[in-house]
Parts: C-alpha cells; sequence; structure tokens
C-alpha cells in the first residue's frame, strides 16, 4: 500500500491543497508537512486515492455514506431534480413539492410520535435550530427562565457556535470562545473509563441519573430547559450506554420538565440496528436532529423533527411576533430532498435494518476477538458501529500518554493496509457504510489485525510497551 501524496510535489493536487486549503479537524502545520490523501473515486465500500491505491472506508466517510460509493439511483434521483426543479425555498408560504414529500416520509418513520419537520443543510445546523427553538417555546410558555441546556462529557453536536457549545470535547472549544453561556454538563456514560471500582452498569446508570438530578436541582429546575444526547455517542468514541442509563435518565428529565433532543446524526437509519438509535434504547425525545444518512450523504440535508406540543407553541409564538424568524436559504433544497427520498425508499426496499441485524454480529463478533490482543483495553459497539481502545495497561485501563498519538499511529496502520478508520485519542472507530459484506468486514478485520502488531511493534521497539 502506498503512503499518502507528497505536498512537497510541484503542482501535485496535495501540493495545491497545502497551498489553497484550510481543512477541518486537521492539525493545519503537521498538515503542511504531510499533505493530505487525496481521493479520487468510490465505488461500494471502497474509496481510491490518487495513485489508485483502493481502501475499505471503515467509516463510510464520517459515518454517513450509508449506501457506498455508487448508488446509480441516487445519482439518477440527484440529476432528474436538478433538470426538473434545481431550486426552490420554503420560505414565506412557498414550497417545493418533493420537500413536502420527504417531511411526510421521516414523520411516517419517527420512533414516536412528532408533530412537524424543520429541514436544514448539516448536523450542526439543525442542533443549532434545536436549541433556538427551546428558548422560543419556552418563552412562548411563559418560562423565560427556563432556558439553560443540559449535554454530557465527550458528546459531539457539530461545531456551530451551539453546536460547539453543547459538544463536550476540548479541541472544539479551546480558544473558539465558547461554550456560550447556559450550557451545562454532565456525566459520560462510559462505563469502561468512568465506573468505580466494582459498580456494576445499573449502579453507574443510577449514579449518573443522581448526579444529572444533583445538578438540575441545585441549578434550579425551572431553569433548566433541555437535554442534548446522542443515543450511542459517536465522536467522543463510540460510548454506547450502560444497561438502563437512558430510562433513568428520563424518568429525571421527566421529573423536571426538562425537554430531551435525541441527537440523531449518526445513529438515525439503521446504523445502531433500528431505524433509530432511539429505538435500540428507548428514548422517547420531544425533539429529533438526524443528517448524514439520511441522504447516505451524497448531497447535504438534515432535519430536525418536533412533537405536536412543541410546534403548538411555535404557531402561538410566530403568531404573536409575526414571523417565525429562523430559516436557512437551502434549507429543504429540493435536489436534496429527492436524493433524501431515494435513499429511504432503498433503505425500504432493501430492508437495511434487517440486513444491518443480520450482518452486524459479523463486525460485533470479529472486533471483540481482539480484546486478546495486548493492545486492547475495550471493545465496544452496537450493530454497525463500534470501536476498540488502545491501552497502555490493561488491568487498570491506564492509557498511553497522549503525546505519544498511539491512536492516529495506529490509524495510519490501518490506512498503510487499506482501511480508513478514524482515531479519537487512543480509540478507533468502524462505522462502515451499511452494504458492507461478511467477506469484507472479515477483510476489513484481518488487516486491522496486521495495524495492530504494527502499533505494537512499533511501541515496543520505541520502549513504551514491555513485551
Ligand atoms: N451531531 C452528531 C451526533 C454528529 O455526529 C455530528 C457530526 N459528526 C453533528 C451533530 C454535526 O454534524 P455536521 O458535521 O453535519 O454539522
Amino acid at each position: 500500500m502506498s503512503s499518502p501524496s507528497s505536498p512537497a510535489l510541484p503542482n501535485s493536487t496535495a501540493q495545491r491543497d497545502v497551498e489553497s486549503l484550510i481543512h477541518p479537524y486537521t492539525n493545519l502545520k503537521l498538515h503542511q508537512e504531510t499533505g493530505p490523501l487525496v481521493i479520487t473515486r468510490g465505488e461500494g465500500v471502497h474509496v481510491y486515492g490518487e495513485d489508485g491505491t483502493q481502501y475499505i472506508e471503515a467509516m463510510a466517510g464520517l459515518w454517513c455514506t450509508s449506501l457506498g460509493w455508487n448508488e446509480q439511483r441516487l445519482i439518477d434521483a440527484a440529476t432528474n431534480a436538478l433538470q426538473r426543479l434545481p431550486f426552490y425555498h420554503s420560505f414565506t408560504h412557498k414550497v417545493p413539492d418533493v420537500t413536502v414529500d420527504l417531511a411526510e416520509k421521516l414523520l411516517e418513520l419517527a420512533p414516536v410520535k412528532m408533530g412537524k419537520v424543520f429541514f436544514a443543510n448539516s448536523g450542526s445546523e439543525a442542533v443549532d435550530t434545536a436549541l433556538k427553538l427551546v428558548w422560543y417555546v419556552n418563552n412562548a410558555r411563559g418560562k423565560p427562565n427556563k432556558k439553560k441546556v443540559i449535554a454530557r462529557e465527550k458528546a459531539y453536536h457539530g461545531v456551530t457556535v451551539a453546536g460547539a457549545s453543547l459538544t463536550g470535547l476540548p479541541a472544539c472549544q479551546n480558544d473558539f470562545d465558547v461554550p456560550i453561556a447556559g450550557v451545562l454538563r454532565t456525566g459520560c456514560p462510559h462505563h469502561y473509563r468512568f465506573a468505580k471500582d466494582g459498580e456494576t452498569e445499573e449502579q453507574f446508570a443510577t449514579r449518573l441519573a443522581d448526579e444529572l438530578e444533583q445538578l438540575i436541582v441545585s441549578e434550579g429546575p425551572d431553569t433548566v430547559a433541555a437535554m442534548f444526547a446522542e443515543p450511542v455517542m459517536g465522536a467522543g468514541g463510540v460510548i454506547v450506554p450502560p444497561a438502563t442509563y437512558f430510562d433513568k435518565i428520563q424518568a429525571v428529565l421527566k421529573k423536571y420538565d426538562v425537554m430531551l433532543i435525541a441527537d440523531e446524526v449518526i445513529c438515525g437509519f439503521g446504523r445502531t440496528g433500528n431505524m433509530w438509535g432511539s429505538q435500540t434504547y428507548n428514548l422517547k425525545p420531544d425533539m429529533m436532529t438526524m443528517a448524514k444518512a439520511l441522504s447516505s450523504a451524497y448531497i447535504p440535508i438534515s432535519a430536525l423533527m418536533v412533537s405536536d406540543e412543541i410546534f403548538a407553541d411555535m404557531v402561538k409564538e410566530s403568531e404573536k411576533l409575526g414571523v417565525f424568524g429562523h430559516g436557512y436559504t437551502y434549507g429543504g433544497h429540493p435536489v436534496a430532498c429527492a436524493v433524501a427520498l431515494e435513499t429511504l425508499k432503498i433503505y425500504e426496499e432493501r430492508d437495511i435494518v434487517g440486513y444491518v441485524q443480520d450482518i452486524s454480529p459479523a463486525l460485533q463478533m470479529g472486533l471483540r476477538g481482539f480484546h486478546g490482543h495486548p493492545l486492547v483495553g475495550e471493545v465496544r459497539g452496537v450493530g454497525l458501529v463500534g470501536a476498540i481502545e488502545l491501552v497502555k495497561d490493561k488491568a487498570s485501563h491506564a492509557s498511553f500518554d497522549a503525546k505519544l498519538g498511539v491512536g492516529m499511529k495506529c490509524a495510519k496502520f490501518m490506512q498503510n493496509n487499506g482501511v480508513i478508520s478514524r482515531a479519537m485519542g487512543d480509540t478507533l472507530a468502524f462505522s462502515p457504510p451499511l452494504i458492507i459484506t461478511q467477506d469484507e468486514i472479515a477483510e476489513m478485520l484481518s488487516r486491522v489485525a496486521v495495524a495492530l502488531d504494527q502499533t505494537l511493534e512499533w511501541l515496543q521497539s520505541e520502549g513504551h510497551f514491555a513485551p
């Protein structure tokens, strides 16, 4: 397998990249030396580098390309939509017909009865809208002081000012002068990392719910409006909630009239083995955000669903004010809606959720097979999302010194072996296209095994891991 293109090559795409592009989520200084891996095409679960190298895209890009890289029906849906109505908006009592079709379809699929759908273009925008609606609706309800929102350590809710404020990862906040006021932080439900000695999953969940209750009580329940939560935390490291967690958390929220916003941007559309992560973990949200697999990521689109009660209060408030003064130019874009509709049709016709249920044991059992590896502390996951966390000491769960960049190094070894994973600290994530086959999972895992051994050899040769 080849290494990424060198930015030193004059006029190469890599060189032009370094001279022209600001890269999201990248060490900008390091990038000037390494340059990018330039991807030129994709097919099925594979993408191809400029030099023809094939990679298994074990992250479906950014947890999103659910139907793989060459679904002709989506390409046709986009082409036809472009020919028919390349743009129209939904402002001021107008709407593209296909936007209504998609809204209806999403309401039909919702895990709990939802009232209405609002369209945006990214997960962050959907989250941003949800936060604004929490405030708008509590103003409508005559509760102007009930405005604080709760999010968890290691949460990921995007990068807009609201999204980055809710996200619980230091890199998204440091020196960006967020979080905004009124964001409260509660514990991360990662049993392996944060449970006390001997604490069962159920006991850990009880403690987290107690801590949540203490937080709400100490802040004043009449000042706390909502909690945002991913059913499975994605970018925080694929954190699967411990047994009974969401039941206990939701009981506390209910007790203090705190809304629940399920951030389904990663979990939605089959990833966890049900259509929604909310179904896998029995969440009853008041609002839900979704994006990514909504269109198999072929085109940007996101949505926010809200309950009937919330919508009724939005109507009241907009009547009072004269307008619901919020909306994105491209929200409900007819081309994006046509692609999303076709995506949902394909999910139904091919029973993608059933397929994930059938195929996911191959991924989950396969990953759990790495548990015996000297570097692997924890293997976790559900459906077609999983992770392995590398540790220095299995007994104490002690991590490597972050400066060593063990996770990044392991991801690099994987890439050299033709697998694109993602390192989040020393956790390596796997979230392949939902169409991945048993053979492709086996091939991916065998390459991951090689990369794990290479990581171990490297650590030993550098004296960071005793043989
Ligand atoms: N919420 C969650 C749970 C996400 O995983 C993401 C993106 N990974 C976002 C929100 C933000 O989405 P976007 O990058 O489209 O703004």
